[in-house]
C-alpha cells in the first residue's frame, strides 16, 4: 500500500469509527504500517524527544530536560566530544532493520565508520566522525568497511512482522492478526453492537501523522482517536504516580553508586542531588535506550498504558527470536557502573576493509587512548553535577555553591544533606519515573530518604 520510500511514503488506514462518541473503535492496516507502529518502539529515548521536540514542541516526562542538559553542557563537560554526539544522536542495533521500513522517521547512516585523513597509517577507525585519532586529527573520513555478517538482516520479507497478513489495531494501541471473531469482540466489548451507530472511513497516514502519533502514545490513552478524529494537539504527558515497587532481586555484589541528596525538610521533598560522574552516565544512559528496552528493564508493562499494550503486540507477533528483545545497545554505550538489567554488545576490535587490511575499531569515550578492557563513562571523570528534580544536570564548576544554594530559595535551617546509595531497584525506578513524571527524584527516590529519616528518630 506504500507508494515510495522515506519521507513522502503514505499508508492508507481503515478507521472503524462509533460515530456517536466520535471514537475509533479499531484500525485494519497492512502489515507495512504494523512495521511502521512497531519501529516506534526501536527509537531511542533520545531520538523520540529530539523528533517531539521538533514537532510541536511536545516534552516527555524530565527526558526533554536530561536531553536539553546535554545539548547545554560545554564539551569540556564530556569525556570526548564524540560522548556529546553518541548522546544526542543516539543509535539502535535496529537501525540496520530499520533501514527497509517503508517510512523511517529517523533514518541513519548506523554502519558507517569513520577515521581520519591519514588512517592508511594510523590504521584505526571509530564509530563517529567526532572522535579523535591519537594521531591528533578528527576522525571525519567516512571509510570503506566490509558489512560483517552480523550486520546483514536476514529476514527479506518485512521488517518486523512476516506475510502479507492484515492487522487490526485497537485505539488502545494492541495489535493482533485480523479475524472476523477479533472484530466482533473488539465491537461488542466497546459496546457498539449496534452497526447502525458505527462507520467506516479511509485515513491517509504518512510522516506527520506517524509523527503526531508517537506524539500520542505518551500522552493519551486513545491515541488513534486523538491523531485521526480529534487533530488537536494533546497535551504533555499526564503526571502519574510512579509506585516504587521493590520487586528486583537484590544481590549481595551489587554495584552502587553514592549520591548526596539535598533535602527540604518540612516539605518532605528532595530539592536536588549532588553527585560524581557514574551517576550522570547513569541517566545519560537512559537517552541512549531504545523505548521497547525501557519497557524490558522496567518488566511492569502496565505501568506504560496503550506503549505497553503495542510491546505486548510487538513482542508477540514479531518474527524474530525473543531473546532480540533483551535490552542490548551497541557497544559504545558501556559505561563503568552499569545498574541497569542492559547488555553491552562486545566491541569488535577491528573492522576489515573493503579492500584487505583490517583497522583497529576504538572506543569513540577514549579517542582511542585507552586499555581495551577498561570501559569509559559519557561524562567528564572526577566533576561534580548537581541533578535537579526534573533531571535538569549542571557540571558545578559552572557554578558557585552559594549561589546554588540561593537558587533553592529555602533557608539553611531547614536544609539537610543525607548520602543515599543507589542500586539496581532505584536505577530502574528512576528511569521509569523519567519518563512517567516530572519529578523523577522524589517519584524514585523519596522512599529512600523517608527511610532514612525514619532510622535516625
Ligand atoms: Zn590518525
Amino acid at each position: 500500500m506504500a507508494k515510495s520510500c522515506g519521507e513522502h511514503s503514505k499508508f492508507s488506514l481503515r478507521l472503524v469509527v462509533d460515530e456517536e462518541k466520535k471514537k475509533v473503535v479499531l484500525a485494519e492496516a497492512c502489515s507495512d504500517f504494523v512495521d511502521v507502529l512497531f519501529s516506534l518502539l526501536t527509537l531511542p529515548m533520545g531520538t523520540i524527544v529530539r523528533l517531539l521536540e521538533k514537532h510541536r514542541k511536545s516534552e516527555i516526562g524530565c527526558l526533554s530536560n536530561l536531553y536539553k542538559s546535554v545539548v547545554e553542557m560545554g564539551i569540556d563537560d564530556f569525556e570526548t566530544e564524540a560522548c556529546k554526539q553518541m548522546l544526542l544522536y543516539p543509535r539502535s542495533l535496529r537501525d540496520v532493520q530499520c533501514k527497509r521500513l517503508k517510512l523511517n522517521l529517523h533514518p541513519t547512516d548506523g554502519v558507517k565508520m569513520f577515521a581520519c585523513h591519514t588512517w592508511r597509517s594510523c590504521n584505526m577507525c571509530s564509530n563517529f566522525s567526532t572522535s579523535r585519532c591519537p594521531c591528533g586529527k578528527l576522525m571525519e573520513k567516512a571509510i570503506p568497511v566490509r558489512v560483517g555478517a552480523e550486520d546483514v538482516d536476514k529476514i527479506q520479507n518485512g521488517v518486523f512482522v512476516r506475510g502479507r497478513s492484515s492487522f487490526i489495531i485497537t485505539d488502545d494501541l494492541k495489535v493482533a492478526v485480523r479475524s472476523i471473531d477479533l472484530v466482533l469482540t473488539e465491537l461488542k466489548s466497546v459496546g457498539c453492537g449496534d452497526f447502525s451507530k458505527v462507520g467506516e472511513r479511509l485515513v491517509d497516514i504518512g510522516f506527520e501523522e506517524v509523527m503526531t502519533l508517537l506524539q500520542c502514545i505518551f500522552s493519551s490513552n486513545a491515541p488513534l482517536t486523538d491523531t485521526f478524529l480529534n487533530k488537536r494537539s494533546p497535551r504533555g504527558l499526564s503526571t502519574k504516580t510512579c509506585e516504587t515497587t521493590s520487586t528486583y532481586k537484590e544481590r549481595k555484589t551489587e554495584e552502587v553508586i553514592t549520591v548526596s541528596a539535598i533535602v527540604r525538610k518540612h516539605e518532605t521533598k528532595i530539592l536536588h542531588l549532588e553527585c560524581g560522574e557514574d551517576f550522570v552516565d547513569l541517566l545519560f544512559t537512559f537517552l541512549a535506550l531504545p523505548l521497547e528496552s525501557v519497557l524490558e528493564i522496567s518488566g511492569n508493562s502496565s505501568t506504560f498504558g496503550c506503549i505497553g499494550n503495542l510491546f505486548k503486540s510487538f513482542k508477540e507477533l514479531s518474527a524474530t527470536q525473543v531473546s532480540t528483545f533483551k535490552a542490548v545497545i551497541p557497544h559504545y554505550y558501556k559505561c563503568q557502573k552499569q545498574l541497569l538489567n542492559i547488555i553491552t554488545e562486545q566491541r569488535p576490535s577491528w573492522k576489515r576493509l573493503v579492500d584487505g587490511e583490517p583497522v583497529v575499531l576504538i572506543d569513540p569515550k577514549s579517542d582511542g587512548n585507552d586499555q581495551p578492557t577498561q570501559a569509559r563513562g559519557f561524562a567528564k571523570r572526577d566533576t561534580k553535577f548537581a541533578v535537579s528534580d526534573d533531571l535538569v544536570i549542571t557540571p558545578m564548576n559552572s557554578i558557585s555553591t552559594f549561589c546554588f544554594l540561593k537558587k533553592l530559595q529555602a533557608q539553611a535551617s531547614d536544609l539537610e544533606v543525607k548520602e543515599i546509595s543507589i542500586t539496581k531497584t532505584e536505577a530502574t525506578s528512576l528511569l521509569e519515573a523519567s519518563l512517567l513524571t516530572s519529578s523523577a527524584l522524589n517519584a524514585a527516590l523519596w522512599n529512600l530518604i523517608a527511610k532514612k529519616l525514619k532510622d535516625e528518630t
